[in-house]
């Protein structure tokens, strides 16, 4: 793999749960640095493709490479994976009993074996990237939910990955807050960061995309640089859906 080649390359993949059939041969390139969202209504398929592309859902049809690397072979390194491809959900999950700090640290040690004083002097500066410094020594339950949502992107973030895949992580926080985690996407974005995004926030999808991909029923029905996608999209499911949100 080489960097003018896409960074993630979805190609034609088909899903099934059973004999249902979520997604119907989704194509999707990403160069590294690209922002890319993926938007649409609720049981569309996107949470089930950000699986597929972190290998925790299989699929029967198409490929999903990584830096080149399919996804779906029965060969793949799942840790080699992890370290590329990190990914936040809805729920942030932290271990309650540990710190902030801890929490962040975790990963590193345990599954690549990292030397403690190294991981920490890491996970220091990525507690100040979200924007939480001070709160190193504080537990989950004394975070708000935005702050908890940080520790998560900075827990992620401590495995160095290439890739960040965000699913609806905003979806479950007051709306306060909802600002600050953004903000910390945005920043990442803008230091080059290659982020796939599922999200509902539209007006943050404008500004930090530089692709929009409208997901219903398992298909692609339209995409395009927002500029773009938000005057131009023409496809009634895609006028309907942005009506709503
Ligand atoms: P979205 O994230 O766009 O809301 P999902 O990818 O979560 O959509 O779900 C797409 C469809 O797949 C939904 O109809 C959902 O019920 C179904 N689905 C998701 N995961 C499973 C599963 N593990 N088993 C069976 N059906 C599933
Ligand atoms: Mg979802």
């Amino acid at each position: 793999w080489t960097p003018d080649q896409p960074i993630i390359s979805i190609h034609n993949v088909h899903k099934s749960f059973g004999t249902f059939k979520v997604l119907k041969g989704v194509s999707i390139d990403v160069m590294k640095g690209e922002v890319i969202c993926i938007i649409g209504p609720s049981g569309s398929g996107k949470s089930t493709l950000i699986r597929c592309i972190n290998a925790l859902n299989d699929i029967q049809g198409g490929s999903i490479t990584v830096e080149g690397q399919e996804v779906h072979d029965d060969k793949l390194d799942k840790l080699a994976l992890r370290k590329k491809v990190g990914m936040v959900f809805q729920q942030y999950n932290l271990f309650p009993h540990k710190t902030a700090l801890q929490n962040v640290m975790m990963a590193p040690i345990k599954v690549l074996k990292e030397p403690k004083a190294e991981v920490e002097q890491r996970a220091r500066a990525l507690i100040k990237k979200v924007r939480l410094e001070g709160k190193e020594d504080s537990y989950p339950g004394e975070l708000s939910g935005g702050q908890q949502q940080r520790v998560a992107i900075a827990r992620s973030l401590a495995m160095r990955p290439d890739v960040m895949l965000f699913d609806e992580v905003t979806a479950a926080l007051d709306p306060e807050t909802v600002k600050e985690v953004l903000i910390t996407i945005k920043d990442l974005a803008a230091e080059g960061m290659t982020c796939i995004l599922v999200t509902h926030e539209m007006k943050f999808a404008e500004e930090v995309a530089d692709h929009i991909y409208f997901t219903d029923k398992g298909v692609i029905v339209e995409h395009g640089p927002p500029a773009e996608f938000f005057k131009m999209a023409s496809d009634p499911r895609t006028r309907e859906f942005l009506s709503q949100v």
